[in-house]
C-alpha cells in the first residue's frame, strides 16, 4: 500500500536570481523583481510512490495531484469541482490539414468557463491557507472572474480592474459574486496602477494576486501538463499548441512536464511547446523570432483575443525559456485568420471555442504547411476557454421574420454552408 503525504511543497525560490523565501509566509516577487516558483521534493516523492498509479482511482479533479500541489491541508480545498477537462478528437480539422493525431484539451468546460479555474482554485486555496483576508487584481476578464468566484467560494474580499471592453460575461461574473469591480478605460496595464493604493500596507491591505506576482496561480495552471500525461497515459503528446498573453499556463505546463521527468513517472522527450499570440500583440513572437531571451513592450495593442492582449508579460523569459528548452516556437495569427478558424472549427466538430483557442487553431495549419508539425505526431490544441463567453463577438447570421412569413426551400443553406456527414 503505497502512502504519502498531502503536499511535497518544500520551497520557493526565484526564477532569476535564485534566492529563496519562507513557503509558509505569505510572499509575491523576489526583490530583483522576477516571479517566484513553488519546489517541491521529488526525490522523497518518488521514493514513497515510484510511479503514478496511486492517481488513478481519485476524483477526476485537479486535487487529484494533491502531493504536486502547494497546498498543505485539504481543510483549506477551495473548490468547484475543477479539473480533468476532456481530451477531445479534431478528426475533420486533422484530415483538413493531412495531420493523423490532433486532439483538443477544452478548458471551456471548467467552472467559470475558462482555464482561470485551475490558477484561482489552487491560488485562493493557498491564500486561504495562508490567512489571506482580502485580493485585488487587474485584468482581462477571464482572470477576474475566476478569482472573484474562488473568493466568494473561500470568504475572501476581491478587489478587481478590468478594461472597460473586456468581455461582458466577464464583468457580470464579477458583479454577481460580490467583488469590488472597476471598469479601466484604458488596457491592463493602466488597470493595474489603479489599484496600487490598496496594496499599501496596513490592517486593511490588499494582496496582489497578478498573473506571476504570486507563486501559487502557476501551480493551478501547471495541472494542465499533469492531466495531458495521464490522458496520454503517462507519455507526453509531441506537440502542445497554446495561445499565450502571461504565459502562466505555458510555463506552468512545462514545470509539471519536467517534474514528472525528474520523479521518473514519464518518461521521453518533452512536449515541444508553441506560443501562438495575435499578429496585434506579440511580444513573444517577436523576442523569439529575434533570438531573444527577454520580451519588450508591445505598443497599441489589440486584438479580438482579449485573454491574449498581455503587451508585456511578467514572464517573458520564463516563456522564452521553456520555448528553447522544449524545441518549441511561436507564431502569431491576424484576427481575420482567428475568427474564420472559429467559426470553421465550431461547423465542422460542433466546438466552439474562444477567439484565443481558434488562434491556436489557425496556428495548427499555419505548421503544418512549414513541416514543423510531422503527420502522425500527437498534436494538442489547447483551448483556453469557452466561445460562450465571448457571444457578443460573433456576427450572427440571421433574416428576421414577420409572423406569418414562411422559410422556403430556397432560402436555407446550400451544401457547402454545413458539413458533410462523419465518415
Ligand atoms: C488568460 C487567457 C489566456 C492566456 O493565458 P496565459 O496563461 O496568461 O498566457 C488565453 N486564453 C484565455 C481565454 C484566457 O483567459
Ligand atoms: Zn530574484
Amino acid at each position: 500500500m503505497i502512502q504519502t503525504r498531502f503536499s511535497y511543497f518544500n520551497g520557493l525560490r526565484c526564477s532569476a536570481c535564485d534566492e529563496t523565501y519562507d513557503p509558509d509566509a505569505v510572499q509575491g516577487l523576489c526583490r530583483c523583481g522576477a516571479p517566484l516558483l513553488a519546489g517541491y521534493d521529488l526525490a522523497a516523492l518518488a521514493a514513497d510512490a515510484p510511479g503514478p498509479d496511486l492517481i488513478a482511482g481519485r476524483s477526476p479533479d485537479l486535487w487529484r495531484y494533491h502531493e504536486l500541489l502547494p497546498v498543505r491541508s485539504p481543510d483549506h480545498v477551495v473548490s468547484l469541482g475543477e479539473g480533468m477537462t476532456p481530451l477531445i478528437p479534431l478528426d475533420r480539422l486533422g484530415s483538413e490539414f493531412g495531420l493523423n493525431r490532433v486532439t483538443m484539451k477544452d478548458e471551456g468546460l471548467l467552472p467559470t468557463a475558462s482555464f482561470k479555474a485551475r490558477g484561482a482554485a489552487v491560488g485562493i486555496s493557498r491564500a486561504k491557507e495562508l490567512g489571506v483576508r482580502r485580493i485585488c487584481m487587474p485584468t482581462n476578464g477571464n482572470a477576474g472572474a475566476a478569482w472573484a468566484t474562488y473568493a466568494a467560494r473561500a470568504g475572501i474580499r476581491a478587489a478587481v480592474s478590468m478594461p472597460i471592453d473586456a468581455p461582458l460575461v466577464t464583468r457580470a461574473e464579477c458583479d454577481i459574486t460580490g467583488a469590488e469591480l472597476f471598469l479601466m478605460d484604458g488596457l491592463i496595464g493602466d488597470a493595474g496602477a489603479a489599484l496600487r493604493p490598496l496594496l499599501a500596507p496596513g490592517e486593511d491591505s490588499y494582496f496582489d494576486v497578478s498573473t506571476l506576482k504570486e507563486p501559487y496561480r502557476l501551480e493551478g495552471k501547471k495541472t494542465m501538463g499533469l492531466e495531458l500525461a495521464e490522458q496520454f497515459g503517462w507519455r507526453f503528446p509531441d506537440v502542445i499548441l497554446y495561445p499565450t498573453g502571461g504565459g502562466v499556463g505555458l510555463i506552468g505546463m512545462h514545470k509539471a512536464f519536467s517534474e514528472l521527468v525528474e520523479l521518473g513517472w514519464v518518461k521521453g522527450r518533452l512536449p515541444r511547446l508553441v506560443a501562438v499570440q495575435a499578429e496585434g500583440c506579440a511580444p513573444i513572437v517577436k523576442a523569439f523570432e529575434a533570438g531573444l531571451d527577454r520580451a519588450e513592450p508591445w505598443p497599441d495593442a489589440h486584438t479580438v483575443a482579449f485573454g491574449i492582449t498581455v503587451p508585456n508579460p511578467l514572464g517573458g523569459a520564463l516563456i522564452l525559456q521553456a520555448l528553447a528548452e522544449s524545441d518549441g516556437t511561436a507564431v502569431a495569427v491576424s484576427d481575420d485568420d482567428l475568427v474564420v478558424a472559429q467559426r470553421r472549427l465550431s461547423q465542422i466538430e460542433g466546438c466552439f471555442v474562444c477567439p484565443e483557442g481558434a488562434a491556436a487553431v489557425h496556428a495548427l495549419g499555419v505548421l503544418q504547411k512549414s513541416g514543423w508539425i510531422g503527420e502522425d505526431e500527437n498534436v494538442v490544441i489547447l483551448n483556453t476557454g469557452s466561445g460562450i463567453k465571448y457571444s457578443d463577438q460573433v456576427k450572427v447570421h440571421a433574416p428576421v421574420l414577420s409572423i406569418g412569413d414562411v422559410v422556403t426551400p430556397a432560402m436555407v443553406a446550400g451544401p457547402e454552408a454545413g458539413g458533410s456527414p462523419r465518415a
